[in-house]
């Protein structure tokens, strides 16, 4: 089956947004077996949108549209419909009660933004949107099946899974995920020697989002290769494709009901904040301390003023005591510390930026561990930030499964 796209934004040619639903199509579509044969980015013009429906139109026999239709004067999409249709737009008579009953729920009436999104050219259908107020649209144009869903990624996605996967016609591909961090891309190509190679079947392609390194398989036989994948990235690879690093490390406290807790210097913050993005994170995260001052690191965390000046706040001294503190007056399994220089400024010569010392304390034993890891991330300050909280979290995971290896970016403490 052939299958044509078309992204509907001004802010997706402005530079305020990123058009990840193309790439998102892409995958799907391929996963599915059907040709994705051409994807556009266009404006809200209703004029802009018409012509580009007609053009893919002529191309493919099922059109996939998103974006265009909220509440706004700017969203045109269902107008664009309309128009190639040749139809005025009316509204649909059952879809008032079910919006009147979704807005109340959070106190809001009816506007008449929200009357527009129960319009819809003569003829067409209305497909369900169980986590947006905007319904999608389904219609045949030209002898091709056209469908229209919202902009927003959560309404998109779900739409998708449900109103447009029914009317793929393809030969679906074996598809697997494996996602690794700690590993530079080149190793982690390298390590797959010929599986790499790009006449194998099934398919390997990389990709690297937010410095985690993921292979996509893609082809008969897919899962077996993942698995092999895992094999060769060991002790780096910790999921697929749903996985995230806090979710593998929270999944594995969990599993051996032991906790954990932070004190974060850099980080301020975002170590606890993605412990707490996982879902029942109550069973495994205390809390922690956010300790982004020196004085803080003293009066919380009982860090020596003298040390500071001895050795510096960004010191393998500091991040020990830090965790070691942290894990005694929490009385948690595990604690990890976070101090380092995120940039873009506070460098000097012997601590440049990028910096970070990670501590972690572990007192599943009879005696207390506590060790420390220097780290020289590369980055802006908001890369820096995240390497820091990935490679804490892969420190963690591996202390857990009593394995003992370099991450990317550490150097020689
Ligand atoms: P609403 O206006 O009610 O939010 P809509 O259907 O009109 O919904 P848009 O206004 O086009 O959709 O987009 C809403 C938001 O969804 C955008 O601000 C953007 O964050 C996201 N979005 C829309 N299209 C894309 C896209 N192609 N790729 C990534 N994100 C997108
Ligand atoms: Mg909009």
């Amino acid at each position: 089956m052939r299958v044509v796209t078309l992204s509907i934004g001004d802010e997706l040619l402005d530079g305020r947004g990123v058009d990840t639903h193309g790439a998102w199509f892409s995958l799907e579509l391929v996963r599915h077996g059907c040709d994705h044969v051409e994807h556009r980015v266009v404006a809200d013009e209703v004029d802009t949108i018409r012509d580009a429906m007609s053009a893919l139109l002529s191309r493919g026999d099922l059109l996939v549209m998103t974006g265009g239709l909220g509440p706004t004067p700017d969203d045109l999409t269902r107008d664009a419909l309309a128009s190639i249709l040749e139809v005025e737009l009316e509204e649909d008579s059952e879809a008032r009660g079910p919006l009147e009953s979704r807005l109340s729920k959070s106190g809001r009436p009816l506007g008449p933004g929200n009357l527009r999104q129960i319009m819809r050219p003569k003829g067409t259908s209305f497909l369900a949107n169980e986590n947006g107020t905007a319904p999608g649209i389904i219609a045949r144009v030209s002898g091709a099946s056209v469908v229209l869903l919202p902009g927003p990624p959560r309404e998109m996605c779900a739409m998708f899974d449900r109103h447009v996967v029914p009317l793929l016609e393809g030969d679906p591909r074996e598809r697997a995920t494996i996602r690794s961090f700690g590993l530079s891309e080149s190793e982690a190509g390298e390590r797959l020697g010929d599986l790499a190679r790009r006449d194998s079947e099934p398919v390997v392609c990389f990709k690297v989002s937010d410095s985690v390194v993921q292979a996509d398989v893609l082809g008969a036989g897919a899962a077996g290769v993942a698995r092999r994948i895992e094999e060769l990235w060991s002790p780096y690879a910790f999921g697929d494709e749903l996985d995230t690093l806090p979710g593998v490390v929270g999944a594995l406290l969990h599993e051996r009901s032991f906790d954990v807790a932070v004190s974060e210097s850099c980080t301020g913050g975002l170590l606890g904040g993605a412990l707490t993005g996982v879902s029942g994170s109550s069973d495994f995260f205390r809390g922690g301390f956010l300790t982004y001052s020196n004085a803080l690191k003293s009066s919380l965390l009982g860090v020596p003023d003298a040390l500071f000046e001895t050795v510096g706040a960004v010191s393998r001294e500091v991040a020990l005591l830090m965790a070691l503190e942290t894990a005694r007056r929490l009385g948690t399994t595990y604690a990890l510390s976070t101090t380092g220089i995120a940039g873009p400024s506070g460098g000097t010569e012997d601590k440049p930026v990028g910096t970070v010392w990670i501590g972690l304390c572990d007192t599943s034993g009879p005696q207390p561990v506590v060790v420390a890891r220097r780290f020289c991330f590369s980055g802006d300050r908001e890369q820096v930030r995240d390497r820091t909280v990935k490679a804490s979290l892969q420190m963690l995971r591996h202390r857990m499964l009593d394995i003992e290896v370099p991450l990317l970016w550490e150097i020689g403490s």
